[in-house]
């Protein structure tokens, strides 16, 4: 994920993120928000920051279980409301913890599926923390009442991000159910009320593109302190809505809005945190815009997208699915590196001899096409491999939602990087 916020407000500096340690599990909250002061910005911000640390043990997104109690049109876990065999069970997921633990582990970002339809789910949470992990979830909110909102706290979770696709019946006509919104926008309130930190996930695609002015409405009407953006990644139920996903010019037109909506929260001294995430070419976008008015601020911008490194799939974030099986992220469930039960996590994930494993952790020579000649491979990763593969069939060609010209990112001979359909 990109800090837009962080980025272009300038609340974090290049020496708080070298100066960060993943497995240092400090007193700061979970990498994922941040508060704390800089002296000069308008914002607060962590001298903690994980997407921008330099010490990249993974980020681990947790699908605890593929049951959902909504149909999303995007989901891209392809999650029904049923019961699936073979899923973790209590006692298996505290020894995950254990290890990933002892890897070093910094974050544990629960998601499914609806995590909280897992009964053990606090008592999971309880147990990675008292290993010094911290946890976030990720989740519909529409199961969040006051009750779950204050086992949720008690859970030590830093975080509850709630996906929200728009506003009223628009988003319960697109996540399949009657009176989602209001009972999700409850379950914001209810943990507003009692200090846990929320935030909205909305995700991107021509359907709910028009929803978004009234998304940044709602944040700040609602007092809602994260709005994250994410863009359309084509697994799942999202790869059959692919046509659906805006073109490059309407995602450059989106990213202006949310960089002047970043901008104008900062300007009136709203302490939002906006981020985009799922498509890393974000970060080249704003840098480029920044340099246009403000070069000096623009290497200050390089510097901090660099130590982010962009796309980490496979290195600093990976996932494990509802059945133990490890991907390279949550969007790659077609793709296992091996399963839990059988090896531990810290085992699958430094063993290279998997071809993908290899590739993802050495992407200047494994990426082909635009993304091999790109002048910013450095700090974009080559974007979401998932992406490249469902439209190209090739894991290591150029991710298509790259919105960037071939001028602007220094590529000169189109026709000699074109990746074969
Ligand atoms: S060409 Fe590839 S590496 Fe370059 S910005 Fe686009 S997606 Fe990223």
């Amino acid at each position: 994920m990109l800090g837009v916020t962080k980025l272009l407000c300038e609340t974090i500096k290049t020496e708080q993120g070298a100066g960060h340690k993943r497995h240092g599990h400090g007193p700061a909250p979970a990498g994922l928000p941040s508060n704390g002061s800089i002296g000069g910005c308008k914002q607060g911000a962590s001298a903690r920051l994980l997407q921008f640390a330099e010490d990249k043990r993974p980020v681990v997104v947790w699908n605890i279980t593929k049951r959902c109690n909504l149909k999303c049109i995007h989901c891209y876990s392809d999650s029904l409301n049923k019961d699936y065999a073979g899923e973790l069970r209590t006692e298996e997921a505290k020894a995950v913890i254990d290890d990933l633990a002892a890897f070093g582990a910094p974050v544990i970002i629960f998601s499914g599926g609806d995590p909280l339809l897992r009964e053990d789910i606090f008592e999971i949470a309880k147990y990675a923390g008292s290993k010094g992990i911290r946890c976030a979830l990720s989740t519909n909110g529409v199961l969040i009442d006051k009750k779950t909102a204050q086992a949720i706290k008690e859970a030590n979770f830093a975080y509850v991000g709630v996906s929200i696709d728009g506003i009223g019946e628009f988003n319960d006509r697109f996540r399949g159910m009657i009176g989602a919104y209001n009972m999700a926008l409850e379950g914001i309130r209810s943990c507003r009320d009692i200090g846990v930190r929320t935030g909205l996930r909305f995700t991107l695609n021509k359907r709910t593109l028009p929803q978004l002015p009234a998304i940044f409405d709602l944040a700040e009407r609602e007092d809602i302190p994260r709005i994250y953006i994410s863009h359309l990644v084509y697994s799942g139920r999202g790869r059959k809505i692919s046509k659906d996903d805006l073109s490059h010019e309407e995602t450059r037109q989106t990213l202006d809005f949310i960089f002047k909506k970043a901008m104008e929260f900062d300007d009136k001294g709203m302490e939002k945190d906006v981020l985009t995430g799922n498509n890393d070419a974000d970060g080249i976008y704003l840098y480029m815009k920044v340099k246009k008015e403000n070069p000096d601020k623009a290497e200050r911008v390089y510097k901090l997208l660099k130590m982010r490194g962009g796309n980490s799939s496979g290195v600093a974030i990976g996932c494990i699915d509802n059945l133990g099986n490890v991907h390279a992220d949550q969007f790659w469930s077609h793709y296992s590196f091996g399963n839990v039960k059988q090896r531990p996590f810290s085992e699958i994930w430094t063993d290279k001899k998997d071809p993908i494993m290899r590739g993802l952790k050495n992407k200047k020579e494994s990426v082909m096409g635009r993304c091999s000649q790109c002048a910013f491979l450095d700090i974009c990763g080559g974007n979401y491999r998932v992406r490249a593969e469902a439209i190209y069939g090739n894991v290591w060609a150029e991710d298509p939602a790259c919105y960037l010209t071939d001028e602007e990112i220094g590529v000169k001979n189109q026709c000699a990087v074109k990746i074969a359909k």
